[in-house]
């Protein structure tokens, strides 16, 4: 009876604290929409804050309104009408945007004509409204979407009065429609709407662009009488069935229905089964294949095969899509079995036969390759004696990096420990602002960046002495502040040196993650010896308590992702500067993690590293790894593989299958969420040589490839499940399942893709590696950044005329990306040479003007090219000695690779998407020129093969859109050899089909068609 009652007693409590619709503040999948389709939304219970993780927080105007409690919200905000009050929210909310939709509830309290629920725009000429008991002029519920002359409106029933009443407003520009969903059904429509959100907003200045709930940018003095709740903001046009959930989670008090998660948005061009998909239209058959593997491993089924085509016709090789398990209880005695797989846009099913024998497990090599350091290898200009896109980009962020003030970079790390800021430092906002909770992000990155700057610089002494200063101030704050942890204040004051026995903050009984001025804790004292971050402990317990991911005190965002930057950054700070104080900080820390981790059950770490978003940890088991090499302590070594993910790589607690065993795992989880841990994986089996380790990086980066990317080389960006940063929710089906509207190809992912890649050929000196390195660099982290600042992208829209949204250019408010970006363009020439571990053998990956400075051989080489605006590349040697020249011959380079040396013809055999070993005795003034004929080529999209990219050598090109469009750009290519359609000039990559003009995607940065629909004649 005693604890019955105890029981009782704490539920009600909670109950209290938590109403039942907190529980998905911040979801990163809200009604199903991902939170990357979200710019803002607010609840208004109690607050005017912003619950996505955009920060854009609104501002109640006026003082005419409370919160008042509600049966089916808790608590909403009441407007009076009664004088001037109003909401406003930040002008940036709409900055940029394709198109809009604006949702929320509504309690009409009055039915006074001239009410706005909502009125966005430039000014009452420029405008975006809904009056949901008319205008003055019309009666009924108006929208209106004017621009001048122009003016599209619906009307329809008025909101009724005093109740509760959903509206969605939707302008999609592609579609060219705008309208307006009642209580989630669609109430009127307006077609042929030839306006775009860039007439209705100043494009220019965000601060221009007024956003007021409740009151009109017109003259009238009339104002909201109404209830108002969870009022959202959505960069993407919602469909239907989404504005249907959104209204049916909201009656049921928040809580969201079951089921529907897994069906796709039907937001995208379907075409009928008997469209023709490229070559597959000529294909007669299909062999069948032999594929053996050994007991427990799923076999690597061959993604291509040789077909057989009509007429003669020399089709490529056929992309055949197999089924995936979702474990390996195929393979799991000896025998032989037969999968059949299917080839889009054909009814063919080629078969594999699989022979699953008992003998041995599959080899794994050792590391025999090293990257060379950044100060070794100097970007050029090319042979005309241009600047590459390589140096513009590296220059935009080196000058932007030069002019920040470190100060803001460490503003939230003071603030945590309670000192004074210094004169002039200001915070940086986006995810470091006050509130956030991943505030710190961005610093880890940064240091990152300079460490790189200063190292990728020394061709400029004064730009090497502001990135060395930076470097140091950065560390000496850091280090100082570290040794606050776990200390007492005062002689014999209280403290906790103890990382497991940090007490909740002074006068609370739990933990939380308030980082608000008056509510964050301070009390360094009490966090455990070594501890840095820029916000206290309490994340790092609460995600061991079981906290999830959002906005609300009682959860969290993801402390370990923000703890790998930080200590990678101080690590990349070490080890070009050997300042050991950084050292010294990642060590503390490191330690601090290890106390914690090493304590837990193995059920909880699962249930950590399982969280979404909460237990992301981005590359904290690569960042230990490494700490445990640099100081040859293996206690770091345990502590990186405390974050094993055991589900994704083992598959369950019983170690049963997972990635080690070549099983997808990763099937609909966020992408840059997982990658990490992969380069994590591959780090530990660095040092440990453990065989899993290996097969999970090397099956992952083979599945992901192959089965998940688009073609610039993203791999995220679902529309089931439906988030932009997800992986689709089953392999080989980016049409069926990808293309998410609110985006796709997260430039972290791609970042770390690189990361990966470049890791693994260290291991396995495989082309296929440096192709796909060659493919991303160019076409998606290259393309990545703004024409003339440091802007740059969070998401690559994929879909028919999209347009790149680049952010950051005054490195004052970082995404994630926004972070990566600045890793990326300090450290552009990282891959293009490497050399083996024995100093014997070069390897040339890349064909970028620069100057390699191979310290160990004292031999220094000179590539210079125009590539990619021409073919050819020539190394000069400078020093001599007897190595190996290994260069990569490209998987495109199907028109013949030609060597010259010393201006001689040689003959070679040289296979497309391998390396070519060119053996000798270089001498002093040695050159060996390159040519590589480019040649036009088609990447399809795997189930949908209609739907392709065009390639020209490594370069991929994008139509240049005049105007937004919904459906593919068709066109029409010659089938027996696709040039003949295409004219232009290589030395300037701009072609033309059918009189529309084609770009490097790297060079476009207006409207832009990557995918085309294309139709062989
Ligand atoms: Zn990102």
């Amino acid at each position: 009876m005693k604890i019955n009652r105890l029981l009782g007693t704490v539920l009600s409590l909670c109950a209290l604290v938590t109403p039942p619709a907190l529980a998905q503040d911040g979801d990163q999948i809200l009604d199903g929409i991902g939170e990357t389709g979200l710019i803002s939304r607010y609840q208004f219970k109690g607050n005017d804050r912003d619950w996505s993780r955009n920060n854009l927080h609104a501002i109640i105007q006026g003082t005419d309104f409370s919160f008042i409690p509600d049966s089916l919200f808790g608590n909403v905000l009441a407007l009076s009408g009664e004088s001037e009050t109003f909401v406003s929210l930040p002008g940036e909310t709409v900055s940029g945007e394709e198109s809009l939709t604006i949702t929320g509830w509504i309690w009409l309290r009055n039915a006074k004509p001239g009410q706005v629920f909502f009125d966005f725009g430039k000014n009452g000429n420029s405008h975006f409204f809904a009056a949901p008991a008319g205008t003055k002029e019309k009666p009924g519920l108006q929208t209106a979407f004017v621009a001048g002359a122009k003016d599209y409106t619906t009307s329809s029933d008025a909101v009724p009065l005093n109740k509760w009443c959903h509206l969605a407003l939707v302008l999609d520009i592609p579609a060219k429609t705008m309208s307006t969903y009642v209580n989630g059904a669609l109430a009127v429509e307006v077609k042929d709407v030839a306006l775009d959100l860039s007439q209705l907003f100043d494009t220019d200045s965000d601060k221009n662009n007024k956003l007021y709930i409740g009151k009109s940018l017109g003259d009238e003095k009339i104002f909201l009488n109404a209830k108002l709740s969870d009022f959202r903001v959505y960069r993407i046009p919602l469909t239907q069935r989404q504005i249907a959930r959104i209204y049916y989670t909201g009656l049921r008090g928040g809580n969201p229905p079951a089921g529907r998660r897994g069906q796709a948005e039907p937001n995208l061009q379907v075409f009928p089964a008997t469209t023709p998909q490229l070559y597959n239209a000529f294909l007669v058959s299909v062999p069948d294949t032999q594929v053996e593997t050994t007991v427990g491993n799923l076999p690597r089924l061959p993604r291509f095969v040789k077909g057989v085509y009509s007429n003669g016709v020399k089709g490529p090789d056929v992309r055949v899509i197999w089924p995936a398990p979702g474990d390996n209880s195929q393979v799991l005695a000896p025998g032989t079995y037969t999968v059949t797989g299917k080839v889009s846009g054909t009814s063919l099913q080629p078969k594999a036969v699989v022979t699953v024998s008992a003998a041995g497990t599959p080899a794994v090599p050792h590391r025999t390759l090293e990257a060379f350091r950044l100060d070794q290898v100097t970007l050029d200009a090319d042979i005309h004696d241009h600047k590459t896109k390589f140096i513009e980009n590296r220059d935009k962020f080196i000058t932007g990096l030069a002019a920040t003030n470190p100060d803001n970079f460490l503003y939230m790390f003071r603030n945590a420990f309670g000192q004074k800021q210094p004169e002039g430092a200001k915070p940086l906002g986006g995810w470091d602002s006050q509130q956030t909770k991943l505030r710190g992000h961005a610093t880890g990155h940064y240091l990152s960046a300079i460490a790189q700057a200063y190292a990728s610089t020394g061709y400029d002494a004064s730009l090497r002495a502001n990135f060395a200063g930076k470097m140091d101030y950065m560390v000496n704050t850091l280090y100082d502040l570290s040794q606050l942890s776990g200390q007492p204040r005062t002689a014999g004051g209280e403290f906790s040196a103890d990382p497991t026995a940090v007490p909740p903050a002074a006068g609370k009984t739990g933990y939380d993650s308030d980082l608000s001025e008056g509510g964050i804790r301070t009390d360094y004292q009490n966090w455990g010896k070594g501890f840095i971050s820029a916000y206290p402990p309490d994340q790092f317990i609460m995600l061991e308590k079981g906290a999830t991911y959002g906005g609300s005190n009682a959860q969290i965002w993801a402390p370990y992702y923000t703890l790998h930057k930080i200590m990678a950054g101080l690590m990349d700070v070490y080890e070009v500067s050997g300042n050991t104080k950084a050292l010294e900080t990642a060590k503390g820390m490191g330690t601090w993690v290890y106390a914690r981790l090493s304590q837990l059950p193995k059920e909880t770490l699962i249930s950590m590293w399982n969280r979404y978003i909460a237990g992301e940890f981005g590359g904290m088991n690569e960042a230990l790894a490494r700490l445990s090499r640099i100081t040859g302590d293996a206690g770091y070594m345990k502590a990186a593989q405390l974050f094993d993910n055991i589900r994704l790589f083992y598959g369950d607690a019983g170690y049963s299958h997972g990635l080690a065993k070549n099983v997808d795992m990763f099937r609909g989880l966020h992408a840059n969420q997982h990658i990490p841990q992969i380069i994590g994986a591959i780090e530990i089996y660095r040092d440990t040589e453990a065989p899993d380790y290996y097969h999970i990086a090397d099956n992952f980066w083979d599945i992901v490839t192959n089965d998940y990317m688009y073609s610039i080389g993203g791999v995220a960006g679902a529309r089931n499940p439906n988030n932009a940063e997800c992986f689709t929710a089953q392999p080989a089906s980016l049409y069926e399942n990808g293309f998410a509207a609110g985006g796709q190809n997260e430039t972290c992912a791609t970042y770390n893709m690189l990361k990966l890649t470049g890791s693994l050929f260290l291991f396995n000196q495989s082309a296929e590696l440096m192709d796909y390195y060659e493919r991303g660099l160019y076409n998606h982290i290259l393309a990545s950044v703004a024409e003339h600042n440091a802007g740059n992208t969070y998401h690559v829209p994929l879909r028919p005329g999209s347009v790149k949204q680049f952010g950051n250019e005054d490195m004052d408010g970082f995404s994630c990306c926004n972070g990566t970006a600045l890793e990326s363009s300090t450290k552009l020439q990282n891959s293009v040479y490497f050399r083996s571990a024995d100093n014997k053998a070069l390897y040339v990956n890349l064909y970028v003007p620069s100057t390699l400075t191979w310290t160990e051989r004292n031999i220094t080489v000179k590539q210079s090219t125009a590539y990619p605006k021409e073919d050819r590349t020539v190394l000069t040697f400078g020093g001599k000695g007897k190595f190996d020249l290994n260069v990569r011959v490209p998987h495109w380079a199907t028109k013949g690779f030609f060597v010259k040396i010393n201006g001689k013809d040689v003959k070679v055999d040289a296979v497309p998407g391998s390396y070519l070993t060119l053996s000798r005795k270089w001498k002093k003034g040695d050159t060996v020129e390159l040519r590589m004929p480019f040649s036009f080529y088609l990447e399809p999209v795997m189930d949908q093969q209609n739907i392709a990219s065009l390639f020209y050598g490594p370069v991929l090109l994008a139509a240049q859109e005049p105007a937004p469009r919904t459906e593919w750009r068709k066109v029409t290519l010659d089938a027996s050899d696709i040039s003949k359609s295409i004219t232009g000039d290589p030395s300037t990559l701009e072609f033309t089909i059918d009189g529309v003009v084609f770009k490097p995607f790297f060079d476009t940065y207006g409207r832009h068609s990557v995918y085309l629909d294309v139709v062989l004649k």
